[in-house]
C-alpha cells in the first residue's frame, strides 16, 4: 500500500523527562563524591583495618563522617578500602605509633568534615542545576529528533508556533498518471496545476482562480490520490492534514492551528493545502443543540482564513470528503470551496484503466482485462488496487511468478464473497439443496430478458458464510434500468428459494441474503423511483448519504409507511410467483444442471447455458 499521506507530528515521549531526571541525579552524586565514584573500594573489616596499620602498609587514612577511608600497599599495589568507623580512642595513637621514621612512609591521615554548603549552593545545587541540564538535554534531544525525522522522510519543513507541528511535503513523486480514469476531474485540475505552475499567466488578465476545490464522491474513488498528484505534478509543498486531525490532535486550539496553516502556506506560497475528510470540522453549523463548540470555532477559523488570503498568491485549498451533504453552506460558496470535483466509482473503461495501472506493479501475463473488469461492476479504485494484490499474492501461494486472468477471477469473488472454504463438510443432501437453489437463480436469470448473463455458478462454500452463488456479469454497463429490469431482477432473487419450493416441496433457511436484497430494490421501487401505481411519482424516501451506504428514512406518514409495506409485499408475492412458474416448466433442465453441478462443483455460464439450450427445444 501506499506510504501515509498524512505526516503527523512526533513529539518527544514526556516519559524521557523523567529518565532524563534520573540521569540528572546520577551526575550530580558523581560531582559531590568523586573520590568514591572514581576507584573500586573493597569493604573491609575493622580488624583487618588495625591489622594493615601495624604492619605498616596503610599509606593514608580519611575519616568521614562514620567511614573510614584508607589505601594500603599490598604487593607493590595500591588498594583502596573502607570500613565502618567504631568509637575507637586508640585509633589516633595507633596511627601515630605506626609512623615510621623515614618522613616518606608516614600515614597521612585527617579527619574531611562534611562540608557546610551555604543555602544559596544548595539550591543551586538542588534545583537550578538539574533543571539546567535537564533543558539543555531536553532541546538536544528535540533536536535530533527533528534531524532524523528530515533526514529519513524526504523533506519535510516544520512549521508552527504551537506545540505539535504539521509538516509539508514538498517532493511528492505522485503524477496525474497514477490516477486512472476521473478524465473531468483531472481536467479541472489541470487548469490549478497551470496556476500554480505559472500565476502571472493568469494574474495579468486580472483573473483570480478559485481558491479551494471540494473533492466529492464514496470511499477509494481516488479522492486522496489526486490531490497528491495535484502536488506532484505542480511540484509545490503539500500540506495536509485530515479534518479529524485538528479537532482531535490539536484540542483546545484547532482555530489556532487553522490559522498558523495559513499563515504558513502563505509563506511558502505557491502551494496546496490539503485538508481530508474535511467533513470532521466542516459540517453544518446549525444541526443538534449545544453542537460542538471546538468544531465550530475551528470551522469559523477556517471561513474567515479562506476569505481573508490573497487568491493571487498562489495557495490553493483541496478538501476531500464523502458526505457533501452534511457540509456548511458557507463553505460552499464562492470564494471558498466553490469548484466541486465529482470522483464517481468508476465505469467499465475506467476500471480497466484502474486495473492497468495497478497491474503495471505486478509481474503478470496475458490478462483478459476486459472479464476482470466486467467482473467488478461497482467496485472503487481502492477495491480494484486490492484486487490485484489479492491476485499477486494468490500466485505466490499457488507457487507462480506470474499473474495470470484466473487469479485476478478468484482474488474477485475473493473480495466479493470471502474465501474458499475447503473444509467446511456439506452432507449430501445439503449439497444437492445449494446446487438446487443456485440453478434455480441461473434458470430464472436465463430464462428473462434483458438479465445480465450468468458467468459462474459455484458450490464451494465461503468464509462470508455462502453456500454456493451464481455470478452474473452485465454485458454492457445500464446507467438506466426499466421498471421490468428491476422486477426481473427480483425474480432472479426469489429463485433460488422457488427451486427448493418446487423441487423439494419444502424450503431451507438458504434464502436469507436474496431476501434481504429482494426487499430493499422492491422497496426502492416503491418510495424513490416511483414505480408503484399507488404513489405514482411522489416521494417517499430521502437518501441521507449517498456514498456511504444509502442510507435513507421515510418522509411519509405511519400510515402511508404502513401501506408502502403492503405495496412492497405485493411486488415480492408477484416476483415470487413468477419464478416458481419458470422453474416448474423446466423441470428436466434443473436436473440435469443441477446434477452436472454437484459433481463438478462450479461450472462456467457457457456450460449452463449449453444445457438450457440443449434441453430447451
Ligand atoms: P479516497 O480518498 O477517495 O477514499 P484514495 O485516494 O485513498 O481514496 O484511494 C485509495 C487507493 O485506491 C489509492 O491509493 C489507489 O491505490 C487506489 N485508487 C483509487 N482510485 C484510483 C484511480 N482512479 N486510479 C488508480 N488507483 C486508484
Ligand atoms: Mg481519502
Ligand atoms: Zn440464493
Amino acid at each position: 500500500m501506499k506510504k501515509e499521506q498524512n505526516q503527523t507530528p512526533k513529539r518527544v515521549n514526556p516519559y524521557m523527562g523523567f529518565l532524563w531526571s534520573i540521569l540528572v541525579l546520577l551526575l550530580l552524586n558523581g560531582l559531590i563524591f568523586p573520590k568514591i565514584a572514581e576507584k573500586q573500594i573493597i569493604s573491609t573489616d575493622y580488624g583487618s583495618f588495625i591489622e594493615k596499620v601495624d604492619s605498616g602498609k596503610v599509606k593514608d587514612v580519611a575519616i568521614k563522617s562514620n567511614q573510614i577511608y584508607f589505601t594500603a600497599e599490598e604487593n607493590g599495589k595500591t588498594i583502596a578500602y573502607q570500613t565502618g568507623e567504631i568509637n575507637d580512642p586508640q585509633l589516633v595513637n595507633r596511627l601515630l605509633n605506626a609512623q615510621s621514621p623515614n618522613p616518606d612512609k608516614r600515614i597521612a591521615f585527617n579527619q574531611i568534615v562534611p562540608r557546610e554548603n551555604s543555602p544559596i549552593l544548595d539550591f543551586l545545587l538542588m534545583w537550578i542545576l538539574p533543571g539546567l541540564v535537564f533543558y539543555l538535554l531536553w532541546r538536544q534531544a528535540g533536536k535530533s529528533i527533528q534531524a532524523r525525522m528530515n533526514a529519513s522522510g524526504g523533506n519535510f519543513m516544520s512549521f508552527g508556533n504551537s506545540g505539535a507541528k504539521i509538516y509539508a511535503e514538498s517532493d511528492i513523486k505522485t503524477t496525474f498518471a497514477d490516477v486512472a480514469g476521473q478524465d473531468e476531474a483531472k481536467e479541472t485540475l489541470k487548469e490549478i496545476v497551470d496556476f500554480l505552475h505559472n500565476p502571472t499567466k493568469y494574474t495579468t488578465i486580472g483573473a483570480t482562480l478559485p481558491k479551494g476545490a471540494l473533492l466529492v464522491g464514496p470511499p477509494g474513488t481516488g479522492k486522496t490520490l489526486i490531490a497528491r498528484a495535484v502536488a506532484g505534478e505542480a511540484k509545490v509543498p503539500f500540506f495536509a492534514i485530515s479534518g479529524s486531525e485538528f479537532v482531535q490532535m490539536f484540542v483546545g486550539m484547532g482555530a489556532a492551528k487553522v490559522r498558523d496553516l495559513f499563515k504558513q502556506a502563505t509563506e511558502k506560497a505557491p502551494c496546496i493545502i490539503f485538508i481530508d475528510e474535511i467533513d470532521a470540522i466542516g459540517k453544518r453549523r446549525d444541526t443538534g443543540i449545544g453542537g460542538n463548540d471546538e468544531r465550530e470555532q475551528t470551522l469559523n477559523q477556517l471561513l474567515t482564513e479562506m476569505d481573508g488570503f490573497d487568491g493571487r498568491k498562489g495557495v490553493v485549498i483541496l478538501a476531500a470528503t464523502n458526505r457533501p451533504e452534511t457540509l456548511d453552506k458557507a463553505l460552499l460558496r464562492p470564494g471558498r470551496f466553490d469548484r466541486r470535483i465529482q470522483m464517481e466509482l468508476p465505469d467499465l473503461e475506467g476500471r480497466k484503466a484502474i486495473l492497468n495501472v495497478h497491474l503495471k506493479k505486478v509481474k503478470h501475463e496475458n490478462i483478459d482485462m476486459d472479464i476482470v473488469a466486467r467482473a467488478t461492476a461497482g467496485s472503487s479504485g481502492a477495491e480494484l488496487a486490492n484486487i490485484v494484490n489479492e491476485a499477486a499474492l494468490r500466485a505466490v501461494r499457488m507457487g507462480r511468478n506470474l499473474v495470470t486472468t484466473s487469479d485476478l477471477e478468484e482474488s474477485v469473488e475473493t473480495v466479493i464473497a470471502g474465501a474458499q472454504k475447503k473444509n467446511k463438510i456439506l452432507s449430501t443432501k445439503e449439497k444437492e439443496t445449494v446446487a438446487y437453489h443456485e440453478i434455480g437463480h441461473a434458470l430464472v436469470a436465463a430464462m428473462q430478458t434483458n438479465s445480465a448473463p450468468v458467468h459462474k455458478i459455484t458450490i464451494i462454500p465461503r468464509t462470508s458464510g455462502a453456500l454456493g452463488y451464481t455470478m452474473q456479469v452485465e454485458s454492457n454497463e445500464q446507467s438506466l434500468l426499466s421498471k421490468e429490469d428491476l422486477f426481473n431482477r427480483i425474480v432472479t432473487y426469489t429463485g433460488g428459494r422457488s427451486a427448493e419450493e418446487v423441487m423439494f416441496g419444502s424450503f431451507t433457511t438458504g434464502a436469507s441474503n436474496d431476501i434481504e436484497q429482494a426487499t430493499k430494490l422492491a422497496r426502492a421501487m416503491v418510495t424513490r423511483y416511483g414505480m408503484s401505481d399507488k404513489y405514482d411519482m411522489m416521494e417517499l424516501e430521502t437518501v441521507n448519504n449517498a456514498y456511504l451506504g444509502n442510507d435513507s428514512s421515510l418522509v411519509c406518514s405511519n400510515e402511508t409507511a404502513a401501506d408502502i409495506d403492503k405495496e412492497v409485499l405485493g411486488i415480492i408475492k408477484k416476483a415470487h410467483e413468477k419464478a416458481k412458474s419458470i422453474i416448474s416448466a423446466n423441470k428436466e433442465i434443473m436436473h440435469k444442471a443441477a446434477s452436472f453441478l454437484i459433481e463438478k462443483e462450479t461450472i462456467t455460464g457457457d456450460e449452463f447455458m449449453k444445457i438450457v439450450h440443449e434441453n430447451n427445444k
